[in-house]
Order: C-alpha cells, then sequence, then structure tokens
C-alpha cells in the first residue's frame, strides 16, 4: 500500500493551516511529523485519515483518491490511533478492540473475529487486561489497548497522533517498539505525530518537520533534525549529537530576540 499526499491545503474556517504538503510512504516505512505545538501535525493526521476534508489537493492510497472511498473502504486501510479516546461507558478492553473488526464484519462478530482480537492483545503483551475495564487501566495499557484496537482493523497504514504523550519512559519505548515491530512482521507502515525529537529519531526510517503548516524540512532523521532546522522551526538553541548510528537532540535554550523578548 502507498499512501500519496498531493499539495494539500487545509484551514479551519478562513484560517489556513495545512499549505501545500506533499509526501510520500511506502510498505514497511515508520514516517515522524514533528513540529512545534500549532504547526499542523494533528491537522495533516486527520486529513490523511478523511476526518478532515483539504480544500485542495489530494490524498491517494494506492492511486485511488480517498474522496471518493466509503468510510468502511477508509477503515479497512487506515487504522487511526487519536491521542486519546475518553470511553464514557463502561466495556472491557476485548470488546473495545473487537470493534476494530467493524469495517470487516458489521455488527456480528464470529470466532475468527475473535480470534484475531486475543492475537493483538497478545502481540501487545496485554492479553491480561482483555476482561479489564477500559476506564479503569492507566494510561500506558490504554494507549496499547487503542492501538490493538486500529490492529485489530487489520489496516495497511497507522496513523497516530502523539503515541507516547503522558507515558512514562518505560510505556513511551513499549509502545514505539510495538509499533516498530507491528510495521515489520505485519508489512504495513505508520505515519506518526510526534513531539519527542529524540524518540521520532530512533523510531522513525523518515521525518518531516512542519512549520506554521508548511514542510521546512523532509528526510532521514540526520537531515531533518540539524542545529540549523530547530533554532529556524522551534526557536531553540540546541546541540545536536550522535548516540547509536541516530541524530540525539540536546536542547539548550530559546533564542532571545527582538530586544530579548523569547519567541
Ligand atoms: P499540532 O498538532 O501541530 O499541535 P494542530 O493541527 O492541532 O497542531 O493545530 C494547528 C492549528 O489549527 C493551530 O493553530 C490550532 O489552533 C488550529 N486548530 C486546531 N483545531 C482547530 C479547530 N477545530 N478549529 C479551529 N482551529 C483549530
Amino acid at each position: 500500500m502507498k499512501l500519496k499526499v498531493m499539495d494539500v491545503e487545509f484551514g479551519y474556517a478562513s484560517t489556513p493551516i495545512l499549505r501545500g504538503v506533499n509526501l510520500e510512504l511506502a510498505r514497511s516505512e515508520v514516517l515522524s511529523i514533528v513540529g512545534p505545538n500549532g504547526a499542523g501535525k494533528s491537522t495533516l493526521i486527520r486529513c490523511i485519515n478523511r476526518i478532515l476534508n483539504p480544500q485542495k489537493g489530494c490524498i491517494q492510497l494506492d492511486g485511488s483518491d480517498i474522496f471518493q472511498m466509503t468510510r468502511m473502504q477508509i477503515a479497512r486501510q487506515l487504522g487511526y490511533i487519536p491521542q486519546s479516546d475518553h470511553q464514557s461507558f463502561p466495556a472491557t478492553v476485548f470488546d473495545v478492540v473487537l470493534m476494530g473488526r467493524r469495517p470487516h464484519i458489521g455488527w456480528r462478530s464470529g470466532r475468527r473475529d475473535k480470534e484475531k482480537v486475543l492475537d493483538v492483545l497478545q502481540m501487545l503483551n496485554i492479553e491480561q487486561l482483555a476482561m479489564r475495564d477500559v476506564n479503569e487501566i492507566s494510561g500506558g495499557q490504554r494507549q496499547k489497548v487503542l492501538i490493538a484496537r486500529a490492529l485489530a482493523q487489520e489496516p495497511d497504514v497507522l496513523l497516530l497522533d502523539e503515541p507516547t504523550s503522558n507515558l512514562d519512559i518505560r510505556h513511551q519505548l513499549e509502545v514505539m517498539d510495538a509499533i516498530r515491530t507491528l510495521v515489520a512482521e505485519k508489512n504495513i507502515s505508520a505515519i506518526m505525530a510526534i513531539h519527542d525529537l529524540n524518540l521520532g529519531s530512533r523510531y522513525s526510517d523518515r521525518m518531516i518537520m512542519l512549520k506554521k503548516g508548511v514542510i521546512a524540512a523532509a528526510g532521514s532523521p540526520f537531515s531533518v533534525l540539524t542545529e540549523d532546522n530547530i533554532k529556524q522551526v522551534y526557536g531553540v538553541d540546541a546541540a545536536v549529537k550522535e548516540e547509536d548510528g541516530l541524530p540525539y537532540v540536546v536542547p539548550k535554550s530559546p533564542i532571545k530576540h527582538n530586544g530579548g523578548k523569547q519567541l
């Protein structure tokens, strides 16, 4: 499955947010979207998942325009994992993940669907939570449940919006390891919006850095995470070191300008 975003522009009401966004994603690739708060990372993810409708441009899956597809067709190919998902009514982890099968089965599930759910719970190492209420588990466990629900959809592309926000470092690494492993084992691909530049560097094949809705840099973590790009896009002085053959960003201080006023 190849995902192509071509010249996408999007604005809420009259305020332009994304401008001239182009990207391509090949099978087995993990692409991170980084950039400051408000740069448009979530907006881009939501355009790709067709939650939002760009005013210009085109998004294709294997050459087919996603705006010509039905919701069910999209759900069979794109698995969206929101930042958080507030479940207010009681539901077991098993049932929440089973909901991910809906694009394939409608409302009636069979034995195969239940086996699929158990498979993904095992893959993410949360099968022991199957009968727990999702409202009564930790943030890290909940994040894995959301990933499990998207995987039960058997999508070709995972779209993750800040998969590690609110997680401690152990859970951050567990969730990111799970995503990388799944992409390799299932031969799918993933796009994730992520704040943490170092996690992005460690777990992505390619990165794009957004600044005010425009791609300011794109390419390998080494080509995107440069001191100059971080200065231009975030307004932060940082040293970029190398660790395990990957760039590692050490932020120093916000750049002062305009008579000492911080960005
Ligand atoms: P990021 O994910 O990079 O932090 P977002 O995509 O959430 O950025 O937001 C990009 C811009 O769009 C921000 O200026 C934000 O205030 C604005 N925005 C986000 N959601 C809405 C909305 N529903 N209505 C109007 N403006 C919005």
